[in-house]
């Protein structure tokens, strides 16, 4: 049996410690691939989702308008930008054509602020994204439909 990646179900352990594990990734856990071989090689990264997820939200304030931190989120992407991993803002935020450059700004100045580096900004998942964490996910167990965490 291979060993679980991180979007992989485990289900003989309790939730707390699925959860720890996950909070414990390391880059090492990553299918990083080798540039130099897989001509289709892109960046592992993790999506993070911003608005309720990153930084608390209470409804659409503009797209200026960023939240306070939450602090549990923000230690976790610490943690994984200090192990090396790519780490990329995944929000609907920038998806409003004439509000995706105040968006973006925003969202800049907070992780500048909060997180000490400017993340890339995203709302296209592609083939690099590893996982993705956001408030209104529902995971879905690899080809089965079933949910997971209900
Ligand atoms: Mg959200």
């Amino acid at each position: 049996m291979r060993e679980l990646g991180p979007g992989d179900p485990d289900n003989s352990k309790k939730p707390e410690d699925a959860f720890q594990e996950a909070d414990n990734l390391t880059h090492e856990d990553m299918p990083m691939g080798d540039p130099k071989v897989e001509k289709n090689f892109v960046e592992p990264w993790y999506g993070i989702d911003f608005d309720g997820t990153l930084s608390m939200y209470y409804g659409f304030k503009g797209p200026g308008h960023t939240g306070d931190p939450i602090p549990r989120m923000v230690t976790r992407v610490k943690q994984w930008i200090a192990a090396g991993m790519k780490v990329k803002i995944f929000t609907a935020r920038i998806s409003v054509p004439d509000q995706r450059q105040e968006a973006e700004t925003a969202i800049r100045e907070w992780c500048l602020r909060h997180i000490g580096k400017e993340l890339e900004i995203t709302n296209i998942k592609d083939i690099g994204m590893v996982v993705l964490y956001d408030d209104r996910c529902k995971q879905v167990e690899t080809n089965t439909g079933r949910l997971l965490n209900v």
